[in-house]
């Protein structure tokens, strides 16, 4: 049996990647990214997200799980702790499950925030609807193409 190829490790210096825009279809407010990693063999995916104060994601569902680590800032989650979600204040780390449904993600001061997706994000409408469904490879796709 031939030996298998093993998938390299990677490292990336955060400052040498300039910040891209985050596509407008999934948030508003002028959100931008920097895609750090794909892994096929996880499907999961790794981002740090630069959010000015007032901006938001549009809704969406997390497929899979998802680990959250704010740098900066102050972000409310599922509307924050008023509304039964969770409001994270820098430093401040976050674990949304399968299926976490996250209406309303917003930003009330510039903040920054590190994640891992494991599995693709599921974007809807207000009935639920997919609008997106974004999986690492569409992740990659749109960081390439910006
Ligand atoms: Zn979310």
């Amino acid at each position: 049996m031939e030996h298998q190829d093993q998938l390299k490790g990677r490292y990336v210096q955060i400052n040498d990647n300039e910040w891209k825009p985050f596509p407008d279809a999934l948030s508003e407010g002028g959100i931008t990214w920097k895609l750090l990693n794909v892994s096929p063999e996880m499907g999961s995916w790794a981002a740090i997200f630069d959010c000015p104060k007032g901006s938001s994601f549009n809704a969406h569902i997390h497929i899979g799980p998802g680990e959250y680590f704010l740098t900066k800032g102050h972000m409310e989650v599922r509307g924050g702790h008023d509304e039964g979600g969770s409001t994270a204040i820098a430093p401040g780390y976050g674990y949304e499950p399968c299926n976490a449904r996250h209406d309303h993600t917003h930003f009330l001061e510039d903040s920054e925030f590190y994640m891992t997706f494991l599995g693709p994000l599921n974007f809807i409408d207000e009935e639920g609807n997919t609008i997106a469904l974004v999986t690492w490879e569409d992740a990659q796709g749109a960081w390439e193409a910006s």
